[in-house]
């Protein structure tokens, strides 16, 4: 049983609160301990990053060099894969397999990071013989980055290798539910070659995240997680040294279906994966199923069918795909959304059934069909495995639908019109669109993507050369001669 424990310095901190037990998912009992850290432990970790920034331990090496170093912590990632999917197996009760390419993400997300900074240049401008003006991006100083729990290696991975890439020095403060990993990880960069100081790690829960978010000695916040804490977040960074922030919060993502698309078992495997990977616990899960109505009968049936092959399994059996949810206080949340919907009238056409489940907290999917616009579950996100299905008429009552939440992270379309592709996903709001003209699909997107949430789902590119450039701040500097 492995404690989660702040490490500061490179070293883990002793024991400075009572403990908090973490519950493993899958069968309700404890997994290990986790302690907090304390104000002093904060403030210790928040000044030993800022000395080590302005010492240029880190800042100052060359973008080549920590690219090198951020390689080969991605080398030990690797080769902790199996210790780091257990961990993230027995705090969020993700499917073993599924842990394990979540560690295997995290390594390529922290070396592609370093390798994106290192095509990270500046501007040089026109100017006279005598001078001699140019842009250059520097790192911000200290980042916070506070993580959620849904995907807890690669999340940590995204923060820390963009962060670190550019010279920054950070303090990682994961999820309360999902610390584990984290420390593996920022282990695994401290043994690559960052300097123990550049990397502290903060366990604890929203107070600790707040205390990172209102700290002056804190030059940037990095969130990932609801709407609610990253509201809360720019609260404290407003109200504090103006701190900058990039918030990556939830999102109600729909998939449009166009009448022209033929209705397939193909597609409606896509349609199902996107909806209840990870139990339907991601931000992007595409949560709204928008249908044309002159195909929503034959697609709503087949849809159902396909939901029966989500169904949950052992997290620790290799061949689960589908686990249960995180921890208690989210299953409670994801009945209630259920049971709202069931009180409203909803009309349900699919609730998919636990066998044996114990104490784990397993949901299976669960369907409605013919929601309106205004329905809370068309509204609200619930990160779990609950789709509803909205029949439209025309494209622009599709589109229609589509915008009208407060969120804007992803959506996707399916139609094999290019016109119609091109219309519909320049007037959707959301910040990053996928079209699919197939549904067999041969190729992924590339790693070097980079997108920005739009409206409630927060801003602030991450993903490739401009997510590496969301941890820097434009500077320009004007030589005269
Ligand atoms: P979830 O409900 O999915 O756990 P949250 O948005 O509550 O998502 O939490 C995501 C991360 O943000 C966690 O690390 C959590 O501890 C942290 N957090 C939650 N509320 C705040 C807050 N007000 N200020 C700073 N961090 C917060």
């Amino acid at each position: 049983m492995e404690e989660a424990v702040s490490l500061v310095n490179g070293k883990a901190q002793s024991v400075d609160s009572p403990a908090s037990v973490l519950i493993y998912p899958g069968d309700g009992r404890e997994s290990g301990r986790t302690y907090s850290a304390n104000m002093s432990t904060i403030d210790t970790a928040v000044d030993s990053a800022r000395e080590a920034f302005q010492s240029g331990i880190w800042s100052d090496r060359s973008p080549d060099e920590r690219a090198k170093i951020l390689a080969l912590a991605a080398e030990r990632i690797r080769s902790s894969k199996d210790q780091i999917a257990e961990l993230d197996r027995l705090d969020m009760g993700k499917p073993i397999a599924r842990s394990k390419e979540d560690a295997i993400a995290a390594a390529e997300i922290i070396e592609s990071a370093g390798r994106a900074a290192t095509f990270l240049s500046g501007t040089q401008f026109p100017a006279g013989p005598r001078c001699l003006a140019y842009n250059e991006q520097i790192p911000v100083g200290v980042v916070a980055a506070i993580t959620p729990w849904n995907y807890p290696a690669p999340n940590a991975a995204h923060k820390l290798g963009a962060a670190l890439a550019v010279g920054n020095s950070v303090v990682l403060k994961p999820s309360e539910n999902s610390p584990r990993s984290a420390l593996i990880i920022a282990q695994c960069a401290i043994e690559a070659g960052v300097p123990e100081n550049v990397i502290q790690v903060l366990i604890g829960g929203k107070e600790v995240g707040a205390a990172l978010a209102e700290h002056n000695a804190i030059d940037l916040v990095s969130f990932t997680g609801s709407t609610r804490a990253g509201k809360e977040i720019l609260i404290s960074a407003g109200g504090s040294n103006a701190k900058r922030t990039v918030l990556e919060c939830g999102g109600k993502s729909p998939q449009i279906v166009l009448p022209d698309f033929p209705v397939s078992k193909a597609l409606v495997t896509k349609l199902a994966s996107a909806a209840f990977a990870n139990s339907g616990q991601l931000c992007v899960a595409k949560s709204r199923l928008l249908v044309h109505s002159s195909i929503a009968d034959e697609l709503a049936a087949l849809f159902v069918e396909e939901a029966k092959q989500h169904h949950p399994s052992d997290p620790e059996d290799e061949k689960s795909l589908y686990g249960p949810l995180a921890h208690c206080g989210h299953f409670e949340a994801v009945q209630d959304h259920i049971r709202t919907a069931d009180e409203l009238g909803l009309n349900c056409i699919y609730r998919g059934e636990v066998h044996e489940a114990g104490e784990g907290l397993y949901t299976a999917p669960v369907i409605y069909d013919h929601a309106l616009g205004d329905a809370p579950l068309v509204q609200n996100e619930v990160f779990g495995p609950v789709v509803v299905i909205q029949r439209y008429e025309s494209e622009a009552e599709a589109i229609a639908l589509a915008n009208a939440t407060q969120f804007g992270l992803s959506a996707s379309l399916w139609t094999q019109d290019l016109a119609t592709a091109r219309r519909i996903s320049r007037s959707l709001r959301a910040g990053y669109v996928e079209v699919f003209s197939t549904d067999n699909e041969t190729e992924f997107a590339p790693t070097s993507l980079s997108c920005e949430p739009l409206r409630q789902s927060g801003y602030g590119v991450e993903g490739g050369l401009d997510g590496v450039r969301s941890y820097t701040a434009q500077k320009a500097t004007v030589y005269f001669n």
